[in-house]
């Protein structure tokens, strides 16, 4: 936990962000800035940087359950979403603290850009 890393104030409760979802490791909020109809973003409740530091595998994979779960509860699974992990600078990666968007409620475009 760092009192420096905005994720860490959110899944502590510190910011009130109302989680959509959550289970022992990981907490799910909507993104503030919305790309698509549904917009989630699942993060470990533990300070993880990025996926180069997810050496314990017990987080990635409350994440990845946690974003299955989102998928279902926003009504994505059956039409397909998009799970986005930007990971460092030229990745996207804007927040130091490890998440996962789900994206969905739209197609999606290839490549990214
Ligand atoms: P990334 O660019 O992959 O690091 O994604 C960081 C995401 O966090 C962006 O999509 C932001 O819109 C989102 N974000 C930043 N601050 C907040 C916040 N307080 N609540 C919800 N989402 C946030």
């Amino acid at each position: 936990m760092s009192d420096d890393c905005l994720f860490c104030r959110i899944a502590r409760g510190d910011v009130p962000v109302l989680f959509v979802a959550e289970n022992a490791l990981a907490v799910a909020f909507r993104d503030i800035h919305p790309q698509a109809p549904v917009h989630v973003l699942v993060i470990p409740r533990a300070h993880v940087e990025s996926m180069l530091e997810a050496t314990d595998p017990a987080p990635m994979n409350a994440v990845m359950q946690l974003a299955i779960e989102v998928a279902r509860a926003e009504g994505v699974a059956g039409s397909g979403f998009r799970l986005v992990l930007n990971t460092g600078a030229d990745g996207g990666q804007s927040v130091s603290h490890l998440h996962a968007h789900v994206l969905g409620g739209r197609a999606m475009h290839w490549p990214p850009g």
